[in-house]
């Protein structure tokens, strides 16, 4: 297929567009680099400096696209209280422009980037893809405005649109990895104070209503995340749009993934307790079973593996 990658030069577009290209896909990269990076755009792969707003008519038109799998978006939930404005216009609105050039265009098929935070504090766990969407800040707000707007296209003019509601994605494949300027999450973050990056790690609360008293997350690798957008580009039928929850089905602590790490490096890593971070709900884990009915997908690789292989990552860099 020929396929475009908004977002490619990003953590998971990159790991995505490698395994695409693997596949024997042809991949166009479209990126602004605001975040991502240049040489994170697999070998293979043609990259289009641009934004949504700006190049995706140009991109898309009669160049005879199969689909768009869609990454690009801000993606920090602190910054998107802070600037909701940012939010709105840059994930919603450029996906509008985006979808609007699909139309025009009539590129069939949409896999688009969807996150957990769609649904807010659970209710119970694990999370099914029907379960109430009550996102708690604009990151997630967005995010679920796209999945909406998605489902609209899709009704009204034929397109096949498949969200996948990621959980916490970690780990890297080859030579695609997280490197965020601004890094908020746990793996990195932990692995760059075993790397002496930073004094010690903080353990945002402890006193969460789980058995160690930390926060539970559902952590997914990168490459158990990708191989699952290879089978969505098959399942997104004409005229429907399918929403799969992306996670291993079973949860970790801080504490846990914070001993793993330390397994994985042979060194103490240094960490402190720090107060609660606001917005974090005490478990996140989702139900995996759709897509594992639906569309035959399974977890392969462990959260050993996801430290093992961000901890490679990191040290060739
Ligand atoms: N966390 C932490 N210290 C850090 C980063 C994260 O204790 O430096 C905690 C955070 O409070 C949450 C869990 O680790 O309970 C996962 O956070 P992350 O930002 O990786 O992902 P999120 O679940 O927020 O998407």
């Amino acid at each position: 297929m020929k396929l475009l990658v908004t977002g490619g030069a990003g953590y998971i577009g990159s790991v995505v567009s490698a395994l695409l290209l693997e596949s024997g896909h042809e991949v166009v990269v479209l990126d602004d680099l605001s975040t991502g990076h240049e040489d994170a755009v697999p070998e293979g792969a043609r990259l289009v400096r641009g934004t949504l707003r700006d190049t995706a008519a140009e991109v898309l038109g009669g160049a005879g696209f199969d689909a768009v799998l869609h990454f690009a978006a801000k993606s920090l939930v602190g910054e998107s209280v802070e600037k909701p404005g940012l939010y709105w216009d840059k994930n919603l609105g450029e996906s509008l422009a985006l979808l609007e050039a699909m139309r025009v265009a009539g590129v069939p098929r949409i896999v688009f980037s969807s996150t957990a935070a769609v649904y807010g504090e659970p209710e119970s766990t694990p999370i099914l893809e029907t379960d109430p969407t009550r996102p708690t800040n604009p990151y997630g707000a967005s995010k679920l405005a796209i999945d909406t707007t998605l489902t609209e296209y899709a009704r009204l003019h034929g397109i096949g649109a498949v969200s996948l509601r990621y959980f916490n994605v970690a780990g890297a494949y080859g030579r695609q990895g997280e490197r965020h300027d601004i890094e908020t999450h746990l793996i990195p973050n932990v692995l760059k104070t075993a790397q002496g990056e930073r004094d010690a790690v903080r353990l945002f609360g402890e006193d969460y209503p789980t058995p160690d008293g930390t926060c539970v997350r559902d952590y997914i690798h990168v490459a158990d995340l990708g191989r699952a957008h290879l089978l969505a580009l098959e399942a997104g039928a004409p005229g429907t749009h399918e929403i799969f929850n992306l996670g291993s089905g079973s949860g970790n602590s801080v504490l846990e993934v914070l001993e793993v790490c330390r397994e994985v490096t042979g060194r103490e890593i240094p960490a402190e307790i720090a107060p609660r971070r606001p917005g974090d709900p005490a478990v996140l884990v989702a139900s995996s079973e759709k897509i594992r009915t639906r569309l035959g997908w399974k977890v392969e690789r462990d959260l050993h593996t996801m430290v093992a292989d961000a901890w490679t990552f990191l040290r060739s860099r």
